[in-house]
């Protein structure tokens, strides 16, 4: 063990690069831009690297981790997960270990040693501990190859958790000047993109930008009608024993729809932070290792989980920006398979999320910048345009012509002249308030262009109002429909604690007759039905004969048994992806299995002849 740690420049040899990548992880060729920042770290330059969620981030430091000499700090913000990530190097054969908070003495000694002894290629730190001298003494006595920054994202986004911690990430850069350091996150935004570079100091970093599309992820956004039976309905019908993330707002409706959930059979298991860390941490565990299990959670829960088999996400609540909802979606399909990211919205989200803004902390700019972030997610859920286009475009990325993975490419929704509407909607605004001095949510607008003779019409009086009865042309839920785009589109607004409806500068333009506003028909439900039998959940990469899903049954319950016995996720030993290619082409020996993409040396040693047997066993 060299006393001053020697930092010496390592050339790239191509060759060598595609040999680890085909015999520790047993993958043919590189992805997207990975051959690239593996050469550029490898040989000691910098990089950051926005790639998405199941781009394959990950080979991009360990792969440089394994042709560099020394090992390679990991720094990564989630101590509950850094025991699954190590597992699955693990099973790869490659020796990692990580040291944080939750060891005892006799373990992080023993970490210690085989990190000095540079015993082991990888050791994850969560970033609290570089802010121990402690832990920075340990990292000058030995010698590292490369720092990894994952989730490089914390840094730049207020209000994050880990920020502080993430902040002084910056001093990696002075303390060791020529250890290359690569910052990596699923983050797209421009913006965000150049504050971690100038956070972490990484001036002189090559910027590796993939394509932020999720082809595999199909976008749809449904009006809220009745949520929880909507939902039912895509989980029996489309998700039955998948494995999915649902996000609410609030925890109290977390706990509702676990139970709801539970209640009709579907297991789901709760996450908030409400919930103590233990009953957090337990169903966690759990998600990640069993099969089918349903997640309905706050947005505390999804960073860092590298569940591959996600089928759905879905969204009972309106996201607050389009990044949280393309992050959030984004763990949905990381291993490339066919998933579903649904959201159900209504006027009342638009409502509850105006008040939040307005009763947030922070000042008049930090308001200001929350609404325009709801907006664009405002402008995402009404745009009758490809939504994978406007989500792409949000991200400063083009996508040419329509994707035809995305609800409005596939029943593609009508738009109206909404002009008239408007005009009634807002003049019954505009006589609420300036015929009565009043101030009333939508349901008393609508009922009142219904003409509706409800105990609160005649509490005020309203039936005498000249717009009383003049909107029976729409039904109730299109006079929703149309609140919702005008508040969609600033020419309404909200305010107070019963979202009361008020005006605003633009509202003037459609009411003199000088602005044209066009709407989105909401589509009929049997329609959409019909259209979404023709989604492409069949067009699997894989998709399996029907002989052979015994076959991948039989795998997969063998799978199960060794997950179990050796208390890591199934995922770990073959992803679904794997075994069904495996139940596909039924190797007949040990050379014809270690060439399926996904079985590495290490993986084929172990498991080569157990799969085998299981395949005779079957009969296959
Ligand atoms: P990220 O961290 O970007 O979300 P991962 O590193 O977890 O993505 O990779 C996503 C999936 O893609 C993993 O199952 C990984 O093993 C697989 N993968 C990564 N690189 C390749 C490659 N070159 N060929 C085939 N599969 C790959
Ligand atoms: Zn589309």
């Amino acid at each position: 063990m060299p006393s001053t740690p020697a930092h010496t420049e390592t050339s790239f040899d191509l060759e060598q690069a595609l040999g680890v990548l085909r015999k520790v992880f047993g993958y043919e060729s590189f992805r997207g831009s990975q051959q690239e920042i593996i050469e550029q770290v490898t040989s000691g330059g910098d990089a950051l690297v926005l790639m998405p969620t199941g781009g394959g981030k990950s080979l991009c430091y360990q792969i440089p981790a394994l042709l560099r000499p020394g090992v390679a700090v990991v720094i990564s913000p989630l101590i509950a997960l850094m025991q699954d990530q190590v597992d699955a190097l693990t099973a790869l054969g490659v020796s990692a270990a990580f040291l944080n908070s939750t060891q005892d003495l006799d373990t992080r000694r023993r970490v210690e040693t085989a990190f000095l002894e540079e015993k082991i290629d990888l050791l994850y730190l969560a970033p609290e501990s570089l802010r121990s001298e402690y832990t920075l003494r340990l990292l000058e006595r030995a010698r590292i190859s490369l720092f990894a920054i994952d989730e490089a994202h914390c840094v730049a986004q207020w209000g994050h958790d880990f920020r502080p911690d993430y902040l002084a990430l910056s001093m990696l850069h002075e303390r060791w000047p020529s250890v290359p350091r690569i910052a990596l996150t699923a983050t797209a935004t421009q913006a965000t993109q150049a504050e971690i570079a100038t956070r972490l100091q990484l001036t002189e970093a090559r910027h590796f930008v993939s394509s932020f599309d999720r082809p595999n992820i199909q976008y749809r956004i449904v009006a809220k009608a009745e949520p929880k039976k909507q939902l039912l309905d895509l989980l029996r019908t489309e998700h039955a024993g998948d494995a999915g993330v649902v996000y609410c707002l609030s925890r109290a409706s977390v706990e509702k729809t676990a139970e709801f959930l539970t209640e009709q059979g579907i297991p789901a298991l709760p996450y908030h932070a409400g919930l103590d860390a233990g009953t957090r941490a337990r169903n966690q565990a759990r998600f990640l290792r069993e099969d089918g299990l349903v997640m309905v959670a706050t947005i505390a829960f999804g960073m860092g989980i590298d569940k591959p088999d996600v089928r759905f996400v879905a969204h009972l609540d309106l996201p607050k920006s389009v990044e949280g909802y393309y992050q959030e979606t984004g763990r949905a399909g990381r291993d490339g398979q066919p998933s579903t990211a649904w959201l159900a919205y209504g006027l009342q989200d638009v409502v509850q999320q105006r008040k939040l803004i307005d009763s947030s902390e922070g000042d008049l700019a930090h308001r200001r910048k929350l609404g325009t972030h709801l907006d664009a997610m405002l402008a995402l859920c009404e745009t009758v345009e490809c939504r994978r286009a406007r989500l792409l475009a949000y991200f400063g990325q083009e996508q040419a012509g329509q994707c035809g993975n995305c609800d409005t490419c596939l029943s593609p929704p009508e738009s109206w002249d909404g002009t008239v509407a408007a005009q009634k909607l807002l003049s019954t605004v505009w006589r609420l308030a300036n015929e009565r001095g009043q101030k009333f949510g939508a349901g008393q607008a609508i009922d009142i262009l219904l003409g509706k003779v409800t105990p609160k019409v005649t509490q005020f009086r309203h039936e005498e109002l000249k717009v009383f009865g003049i909107g029976g042309e729409l039904r109730d839920v299109e006079w929703r429909g149309v609140v919702r785009q005008l508040l969609a589109q600033g020419l309404l607004a909200v305010e107070g604690e019963y979202g009361a409806l008020v005006l605003t500068e633009s509202s003037d333009e459609v009411l003199r007759g000088s602005r044209p506003v066009p709407m989105r028909r909401e589509p009929e439900k049997a329609a959409r039905a019909g259209k979404a039998a023709k989604s492409p959940k069949a067009k699997a990469p894989v998709d399996l004969a029907p002989e052979d899903v015994p076959v991948f049954e039989g795998l997969r319950a063998w799978r199960a048994v060794i997950a179990k016995e050796q208390g890591i996720p199934a995922y770990i030993i073959f992803h679904d992806s794997v075994l069904r290619q495996i139940a596909a082409d039924k190797p007949a020996d040990l050379a014809a299995l270690g060439s399926i993409s996904g079985v590495g040396e290490n993986k084929l040693a172990k498991y080569g002849e157990q799969i085998l047997d299981v395949l005779r066993a079957i009969g296959a």
